[in-house]
């Protein structure tokens, strides 16, 4: 009966030794599934703090992100290269890591107030450039309704200050352009309406009221061109063009002109090369250099209109002995309303206009056009053209 017992023991024993070593596998293979699923949850953790992190980086936009006390959490690559942060700015305050006031009394009112919307900043960058950034803020509320931080979104908007500035002096230019031979007409008119002049003076009177109202129809026209231009409503038609015919035709047109100064034009573009070309647009870019050599170069001079033949392009020279243009000057010419002699090119009835149309039709043919010393001193005009491969 006794070993009955003891053999019933035994079992019993056995099978709660078994019991518990299925107990303690049972408890192992648990914890192995939370250990695998805790790493899995670690590792998707990851993975999407670091696309985010990617995303953030890669933002054109500047972003700052703050804690509660305004810190730094996140300063983006946009953000550290408009601000020139060279070194780890996380902990640190804006003020700190910035030193920008401006940055700092926007944080402050995005915490005070929840939101900053379209805040202009200055920003002096190295070389006395400024750059504009328009700022964008918020501040961040965690579960219960505490702040937990703001984020800031720094746009620069340079470029639209820039154009902004171009466009308000291009208005004022032609505002002032317009009223001066505006004024010269009207001053002339009141007084032959009003005093007694003889036929001569009469005369004269009418001789300078229709220069400027020419002037006027220039500048009108070269506006128009322009605008036509920037536009891009002007479609070039290239064809093939005969480059010394056009040229010719140019120097005929200006023959009256190139007489009464007594300077002599040669057309050393050889017969029979052509360039592609809008022959129109050409044609007003050869009668603005060749006018202009005219016009700046040396009495009793000499215009020369020359070719250089190249695999792609062609390039076409127009030379003259005048005063030429100061190595300074020589990128600003093209610029509208740049003279660097401004009497000058009033008193010729320049529009100060007619480069930078030149530069425009030049760029449209996918060409360059610069100027450089003449070989007497005067200026040379050098522009290209694609040639024309037909
Ligand atoms: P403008 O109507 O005043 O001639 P442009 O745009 O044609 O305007 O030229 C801009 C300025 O460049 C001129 O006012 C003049 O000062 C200078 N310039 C142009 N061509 C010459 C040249 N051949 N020689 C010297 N200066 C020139």
């Amino acid at each position: 009966m006794l070993w009955v017992l003891a053999i019933l023991l035994c079992i019993a024993a056995v099978m709660l030794w078994r019991q518990r070593i299925a107990l303690s596998q049972l408890r192992y293979e648990h914890q192995r599934v939370v250990e695998r699923a805790q790493a899995e949850h670690q590792r998707a953790l990851g993975e999407e703090r670091a696309s985010s992190d990617a995303v953030i980086q890669s933002l054109e936009e500047g972003l700052l992100i703050l804690d509660g006390q305004g810190r730094i959490v996140t300063a983006n690559a946009a953000m550290r290269a408009a601000f020139r942060i060279r070194d780890e700015v996380r902990g640190r305050s804006v003020m700190e890591a910035l030193r920008v006031h401006q940055v700092q009394d926007i944080v402050q009112r995005t915490l005070e107030n929840g939101r900053v919307l379209d805040a202009e900043i200055e920003l002096a960058v190295l070389g006395g450039v400024t750059r504009y950034f328009q700022v964008n803020s918020a501040r961040v509320l965690n579960a219960i309704g505490g702040v937990q931080g703001a984020v800031l979104v720094f746009h620069d908007i340079t470029r639209l200050k820039q154009l902004e500035v171009t466009r308000r002096e291009f208005v004022a230019n032609v505002s002032h352009e317009l009223r001066t031979p505006l004024s010269i007409i009207k001053g002339y008119a009141e007084t032959l309406t009003t005093m007694l002049v003889d036929t001569e003076t009469t005369q004269k009177f009418a001789t300078i009221m229709e220069r400027h109202a020419d002037r006027l129809t220039a500048l009108v026209e070269d506006l128009l061109t322009i605008s036509g231009l920037e536009s891009g409503q002007m479609r070039m038609n290239v064809m093939a063009v005969d480059l010394h015919k056009l040229v010719q035709r140019v120097v005929d047109e200006l023959a009256e002109k190139a007489a009464a100064r007594d300077v002599g034009v040669m057309n050393e573009v050889p017969a029979a090369l052509s360039v592609a070309a809008d022959s129109g647009r050409l044609q007003q870019v050869l009668t603005n250099l060749i006018d202009n050599a005219l016009k700046y170069g040396r009495e009793h001079g000499q215009v020369i209109i020359e070719s250089m033949p190249g695999p792609d392009e062609v390039m076409i020279s127009i030379s003259d002995d005048g005063a030429g243009i100061p190595p300074e000057a020589r990128e600003r010419v093209f610029e509208r309303f740049y003279r660097v002699d401004k009497a000058r090119s009033r008193e010729q009835g320049g529009t100060g206009l007619g480069l930078s149309i030149v530069k425009h039709i030049v760029q449209a043919h996918g060409g360059r056009v610069w100027v450089e010393s003449s070989a007497t001193g005067g200026a040379r005009f050098c522009l290209t053209l694609p040639a024309n491969r037909d």
